[in-house]
């Protein structure tokens, strides 16, 4: 079956046999045994549920996993994929990560004992050279928020094997319509649900999906215990959504791949982040690995004051944090995504006052790209 086939009929056999084209939401908190020692596959919400299952099932399938799990947002699917690992254990992370992720890394994990060593992944010898006798998993953001950086994951699977650590890869920005890293030898992947897979910018939901049963089963064991599971109601979100994430994702990125290219005729513009673009270092190796370049994209502005007034001039286009909706929303990560990183270190990586995101939607291009005019004045 096809991907886009998979959207919408992957998970079919889980409507109970009453018919029901669209997944039945089982507002149900518990459900009653049969007898004693007996279950009908279903004993309490937070451990199963029909309309989580079928969320889960649809995302396994799509991402070619044993096993996937629903929680209540993609943090909530961090957290718990933290509690894989012991006090001791490092991580070795992709320096350009989603702001959320590395408070995580940093107030929550290290606390525990977890430390993060953060490297440029899309660099194999810099990965290389992170590793230490404590390190259990890689954790890999591709593309990279904001900068737009890709890893080489068959590579980086290759030197996690070598060194017994998981590979784990956040698939928030490809998602599985354009991305397979399980098939390049990842073992688990991170979903923030909240963006491309339902879609809309309506619910918050996150995924956790294991390469093999032995360890979708240790996932299932923390997921059960530490209870951040997606609702009935908004797991039937992200069903729904999931049903147009080929469409919308076809779509999104023409968007992103004109609006990109209209970008670096601009004489504001300093510079596009974008791996679709023939001038993107990782552009081969986008067209290797993926099946598509994704609707992120970022840019630098010839000053703090442009980038404000983009920010304040944009009207169709939303000035407001997420992505992946089929609305085009713009971001300053200076002090939206990236507030909590130190100055120094932000600065570094590229993520000045002059940094813009864009999520681009599916709106028409020529009307993204004449609000974009228009906020350039
Ligand atoms: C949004 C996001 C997260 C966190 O997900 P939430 O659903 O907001 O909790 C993690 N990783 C990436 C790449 C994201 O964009």
């Amino acid at each position: 079956m096809k991907l886009e086939t998979a959207c919408i009929h992957a998970a079919r056999d889980l409507t109970h046999g009453t018919g029901a084209v669209s997944a039945p939401i089982y507002q149900s908190a518990t459900f009653a045994h049969p007898g004693v020692g007996q279950s009908t596959g279903y004993d309490y919400s937070r451990l199963q549920n029909p309309t989580r299952e079928h969320a889960e099932k649809l995302v396994a399938a799509l991402e070619g996993g044993a096993a996937a799990l629903a929680f209540s947002s993609g943090m909530a699917a961090m957290t718990a994929l933290m509690e894989l690992f012991s006090p001791g254990d490092e991580i070795i992370a992709t320096d350009d990560l989603y702001g959320g992720s590395i408070r995580l890394f940093e107030h929550i994990s290290r606390k525990n004992g977890v430390s993060a060593r953060y490297a440029d992944t899309s660099d194999l010898s810099a990965l290389r050279a992170a590793f230490t006798e404590k390190t259990r998993a890689l954790f890999i953001e591709s593309p990279t928020n904001p900068m737009m950086k890709v890893t080489d994951i068959e590579a980086a699977a290759a030197l996690a094997r070598e060194r017994g650590a998981l590979l784990i890869v956040d698939n928030t920005f490809l998602t599985p319509y354009l991305f397979s890293p399980i098939a390049l030898g990842a073992d688990i992947v991170l979903h923030s649900g909240t963006k491309y897979l339902a879609g809309h910018n309506d619910t918050l939901a996150g995924f956790l999906v294991a390469k093999t049963p032995e360890l979708a089963e240790k996932l299932r064991f923390i997921h059960k215990t530490t209870g951040a599971c997606l609702s009935p109601f908004d797991a039937f979100l992200v069903i729904r959504g999931l049903k147009t994430l080929a469409l919308r994702m076809d779509k999104a990125q023409a968007n992103a791949a004109e609006v990109a290219e209209w970008l670096l005729s601009r004489p504001e513009v300093a510079e596009v982040y974008y791996a679709g673009l023939p001038s993107h270092p990782a552009y081969e190796l986008s067209k290797r690995q993926a099946r598509g370049f994704g609707a992120m994209l970022s840019f630098t502005v010839d000053s703090a004051e442009t980038a404000r007034r983009v920010l304040g001039g944009v009207e169709l286009i939303l000035f407001a944090e997420s992505l992946g909706g089929v609305e085009t929303l713009i971001t300053y990560p200076v002090t939206q995504t990236h507030a909590d990183a130190p100055r120094a270190e932000r600065e570094a990586r590229g993520i000045t006052d002059r940094l813009l995101r864009l999520s681009v939607g599916i709106e028409a291009a020529c009307d993204i790209k004449a609000d974009l005019e228009r906020a350039f004045g």
